[in-house]
Order: C-alpha cells, then sequence, then structure tokens
C-alpha cells in the first residue's frame, strides 16, 4: 500500500520532466507510428514513454548490451498500448530483459518465464531482434513487443486469462462475449482465420495476438472481427482504424 503510494508520487514527479530532446531522433525514426499522433496524443505518448524507460529496469541478456536508445525504443512500444490508460498500468512490471537473436520459437518459454515471475514485480523477456523486426514491418500484423507488454496488461488485474483491467462491468461483460465467442469459434472452425493459429493456444494468446493485429491490421479486423475490435477499443482507449 505505502510502496504503491510512493510509487505513484515518483511516477508522477518523472511523468512531469521535459521530454529529453536526445530522444526525439529516436523517436522520429525508430518509432514511426507516432508520427500520426495529434498534439495531445504526442504529450500523452511521451509521459508513458519517460515514465516507462526511466522507472523499469533494463538488462540486457546473451551478450546484448542495453543502449538508451533501445530503452527508449521499447519504452515507446509500452507507451503505444499503454498512453490512453492510467500511468500505474504497468506497475506490476519491473524489468524488461533484452536478448541478442530470436526468441520466436520459443514463445511459448518466454510466455512461461511472464506468467512464472508475474508477480508483483515481473519481468518481460523480448528477442531485441524481434522488437526491431516488429517495428520494420509494421503492417504484417507480428510484433513482439506488442505481443509481450499485452501479457503483462492482461496480468493487471490478477491472472493469465486473456482479460486487461477495463473500467465498467458492462464493458467487462461485452469484452468477455467478443472474445469468447470468437476464440471459441477460431478453436472450432480454424480454417475462417483472421488471427494467426497461435491465437488459439488459450485465452491469453488470443487476446495478445488480437492486440498486435488491432494496432498493425486495425481496418482488417475491424472487418472481419468487428465485436473484438470493438472490445479493443474500449481495452485501449483508442480507434486505430478511425471512425
Ligand atoms: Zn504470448
Amino acid at each position: 500500500m505505502i510502496g504503491a503510494i510512493l510509487r505513484r508520487a515518483k511516477r508522477a514527479r518523472l511523468a512531469s520532466r521535459p521530454f529529453p530532446a536526445a530522444w526525439l531522433p529516436v523517436v522520429a525514426r525508430r518509432l514511426r507510428f507516432a508520427a500520426a499522433f495529434d498534439e495531445a496524443a504526442t504529450a500523452r505518448f511521451r509521459e508513458h514513454l519517460q515514465v516507462f524507460a526511466w522507472e523499469k529496469r533494463f538488462e540486457g541478456a546473451r551478450g546484448l548490451e542495453v543502449t538508451e536508445d533501445m530503452r527508449v525504443v521499447v519504452a515507446g512500444c509500452a507507451a503505444r498500448l499503454s498512453m490512453n490508460l492510467r500511468l500505474d498500468v504497468f506497475d506490476e512490471l519491473g524489468s524488461v530483459v533484452l536478448v541478442k537473436g530470436d526468441l520466436q520459437h520459443a514463445a511459448a518459454d518466454t510466455d512461461t518465464r511472464v506468467l512464472g515471475l508475474a508477480h508483483r514485480y515481473g519481468t518481460v523477456v523480448l528477442s531485441w531482434d524481434a522488437v526491431e523486426r516488429g517495428l520494420a514491418r509494421a503492417h504484417d500484423g507480428h510484433d513482439v513487443a506488442l505481443h509481450e507488454i499485452a501479457h503483462i496488461l492482461d496480468l493487471k488485474d490478477g491472472g493469465f486469462d486473456g482479460t486487461p483491467p477495463i473500467e465498467t462491468v458492462a464493458e467487462v461483460r461485452a469484452f468477455a462475449h467478443a472474445f469468447s465467442r470468437a476464440f471459441l469459434k477460431m478453436r472450432t472452425a480454424p480454417a475462417a482465420q483472421v488471427l494467426r493459429a497461435y491465437a488459439a493456444t488459450n485465452e491469453a494468446e488470443f487476446f495478445a495476438v488480437a492486440t498486435e493485429v488491432f494496432f498493425e491490421q486495425p481496418a482488417r479486423l475491424k472487418q472481419r472481427l468487428p465485436e473484438v475490435y470493438g472490445a479493443l477499443v474500449k481495452v485501449y482507449r483508442v480507434d486505430p482504424a478511425g471512425p
């Protein structure tokens, strides 16, 4: 309780600092999605980015040295998800481990590790190569950073169950309805898939994969799975396909 209050006070201080000028070219070059934000959205995005970059512990593994640019890039991916939510939404996340090389074929392992360490100070493990690839191919519906950070959001309400924090009971019901229907349909009729097959693993993966497609191919998701799209608009408080 006291810890949460102190963290909130510290976070507010970090949020109110000016955005470092040295980070602006990194955002412009590496986080191109942010170019579409209007002035108010840019301010929120930067606030979330800088709090994440300064507050979380970043560690390199397998010989990777984490640079300030990498920190800004990963924080920017997190801010993309959280910028319309509360600043404390990643309170449970303590550290980000960036790994050299590829973790892609060990996705289940990564998730298990996140799950295993996702108590109060959880850890997210990301392949730096995959993070870069996700950003370079901005519209293919694959983005490892969005995927893993969506899992962290999912954990916010206590469980690794595909249900992120949602504000009202009515919205929780609508979310559960849309997601369980689409998930069951995917399990029973895998041929007509909008999301990649991995989404059918369980509800948590369904939510994480749907999040990737929501941000990278919003028009396609809106057209093919309108209920899922609508539920994610409520979760992330943004409508990337536009009205
Ligand atoms: Zn996953």
